[in-house]
């Protein structure tokens, strides 16, 4: 299906395609928010399933916060923590 709007969406990197092929009931693509690539954001379901996923991303040294989504309360993202001096 060709749509314009679909068309100029990044496709989901590899890393959300594994979590979400792992993971189907707890992790989705939200519909509106994105990231700074223009890739959607990884939605979670829980705010506990998203802290796990932070956990495991430390022991790759990737340090990333949980926030609550603002258009769609109940559902979790990341966001990389911004280290506080460099
Ligand atoms: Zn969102």
């Amino acid at each position: 299906m060709k749509d314009k709007k679909l068309a100029k969406d990044k496709k989901p990197t590899n890393a959300q395609l594994k979590l979400m092929k792992s993971l189907p009931q707890v992790v989705h693509l939200c519909p509106v928010c994105r990231a700074h690539s223009g890739r959607r954001k990884l939605s979670w379901k829980t705010r506990m399933w998203a802290e796990a996923e932070c956990s495991r991303a430390k022991e790759r040294g990737v340090d990333l916060e949980v926030y609550e989504c603002p258009y769609k309360p109940d559902t979790f993202h990341h966001t990389h923590r911004r280290p506080a001096h460099r």
